[in-house]
């Protein structure tokens, strides 16, 4: 329930896509730009200030301004930064979800350490959001964009979840069941460095061996049923 004139300053939903649809009178005026590089900076920049939209509208790129009533729903993709006006008040409805394009915003948000302002509880829930936008992307034909996501925010993960056995534990189960299905072969890795001759074990040797190393560390933390990456008489 929302009163008139209430103002919900600019933030972005975790990294999660959203649809909100306003019920009976209730109106809306939603501010929303894009989660682009410059974007995304400007909000890591300004992490708890307050009057975020009226510092932001002169400096934030590719706004645009969108009116809903009760006969509209907005959808909100991943990583969209929206600071929304109640014009008339009531009741609003909203549902997350994640979408196979949604890994790479979401990726993107940690990346900017835009999730910096929660608690560490929190901020740790937004990376286990963003191994569920992976698996997401690639169980339905969005692996291309889950690599590139992946590659693009992977030191980050080295540097703050490596020791998060839970997590480590979570993303190598992502990437199993990935590699277990029928995943793609033939095509160039995004970080364009020295491919081997098959592109599964240049993935797997240089973008995902951090996560096995975790795994000969702390054998004894496995859960059952845990596949490997790489075949089990080799990480023995
Ligand atoms: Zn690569």
């Amino acid at each position: 329930m929302t009163p008139k004139f209430s103002f919900v300053d600019l933030y972005i939903d975790y990294g999660r896509d959203s649809i909100s649809a306003t019920l009976h009178e209730c109106e809306k005026v939603w501010m929303v730009y894009p989660p682009t590089p410059h974007n995304l900076q400007w909000m890591a920049e300004h992490r708890g200030q307050h009057a975020k939209l009226a510092q932001g509208m002169a400096v934030l790129e590719g706004g645009v301004v969108v009116h809903t009533t009760s006969a509209e729903a907005i959808y909100l993709p991943a990583g969209c930064l929206h600071a929304v006006f109640t014009v008339a008040g009531g009741f609003l409805v909203s549902m997350d979800c994640t979408t196979q394009t949604s890994v790479w915003p979401c990726g993107q948000y940690l990346r900017y350490n835009v999730q910096a302002e929660f608690e560490a509880d929190e901020q740790r829930d937004c990376y286990f959001l963003f191994l569920e936008a992976l698996e997401v992307a690639l169980q339905n034909a969005g692996e291309r964009d889950a690599f590139r996501a992946w590659i693009a925010v992977e030191d980050v993960f080295q540097m703050k979840r490596k020791n998060d056995r839970a997590w480590v534990r979570a993303a190598r189960k992502v990437w199993d069941e990935y590699l277990k299905s029928e995943p793609l072969v033939d095509i160039e890795c995004p970080c364009a460095g020295a491919v081997s001759s098959s592109f599964l074990d240049h993935l797997k040797e240089r973008h995902l061996g951090w996560l096995v190393d975790d795994r000969r560390r702390s054998r004894h933390d496995m859960a059952d049923g845990d596949i490997d990456i790489i075949p089990r008489q080799q990480a023995a």
